[in-house]
């Protein structure tokens, strides 16, 4: 047994008002229109929803998984797509980048995920879903960069995610090194496609897409 702090109490009456008050009418217009809820982003970002797990010294409130998952217990009653986006705008990519990502790399995703972007990472491909490892998508080693090829699939927020965490099979001198993870900014780094959006019975308000890698450059 454990009791929620003062602090987490808090968090958690702020979600779920929020989620009560502001997401609730507007959820079921997000899933007939298939649009992504910008409305929704600015108010999670203004909450300070977005970015709660990064460190203090990049600017975020350095806070646990235990109080993300309060916020998003409160918003996904109501709405599943914002609920998602909290979980994408703390854990996932941005997780994982803070986990084990270089300063500069924190640095350079940091003050977008705290400006509301949701990242998106990318793993699935059409020839390798549950068995990730068969990955074909290829990073390969030229002078001090690394050039991305390859196709992925069922990409959550793809097209409106700006920050990309990029899994591919590593390659340097013509030998395989493993899997490695790459960021790149859609819109700033060349080479990153969106594809089609695949249609989809829920959470519809996130598009769900292809992404071709055309000689990005990392
Ligand atoms: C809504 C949604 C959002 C997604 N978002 C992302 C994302 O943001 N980024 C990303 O990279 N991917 C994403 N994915 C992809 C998701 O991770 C894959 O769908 C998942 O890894 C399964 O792969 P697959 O669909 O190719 O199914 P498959 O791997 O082809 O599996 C099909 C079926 O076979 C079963 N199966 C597979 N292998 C075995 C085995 N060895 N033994 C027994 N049974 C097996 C599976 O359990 C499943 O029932 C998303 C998918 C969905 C539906």
């Amino acid at each position: 047994m454990f009791q929620l702090s003062d602090e987490q109490i808090a968090i958690q009456d702020t979600a779920r008002r929020m989620a009560n008050e502001i997401f609730k009418d507007r959820a079921a217009d997000i899933d007939r229109s298939e649009q992504y809820p910008w409305d929704n982003v600015k108010d999670l970002t203004v909450a300070g929803f977005m970015g709660m797990t990064i460190p203090k010294e990049h600017g975020g409130l350095g806070l646990s998984y235990m109080d993300v998952v309060l916020v998003v217990e409160e918003l996904a009653r109501v709405c599943g797509v914002t609920a998602r986006i909290v979980v994408e705008g703390n854990m996932g990519a941005i997780g994982a980048i803070c986990a084990y990502g270089s300063k500069k790399q924190i640095e350079r995703v940091a003050p977008l995920v705290l400006a509301g972007d949701k990242p998106a990472i990318c793993i699935t491909e059409p020839g390798s879903g549950s068995a990730a490892t068969s990955m074909t998508t290829t990073a390969v080693k030229k002078g001090d960069k690394y050039i991305i090829n390859g196709i992925k699939h069922w990409i959550t927020g793809g097209g409106v995610s700006k920050t990309h965490l990029i899994f591919a099979q590593v390659e340097e001198d013509g030998e395989r090194k493993g899997i490695g993870g790459f960021i790149a900014v859609r819109d700033e780094d060349k080479g990153l496609i969106i594809g089609k959006r695949e249609p989809a019975m829920g959470l519809r308000g996130i598009p769900e897409t292809e992404i071709i890698f055309e000689d990005l450059e990392i």
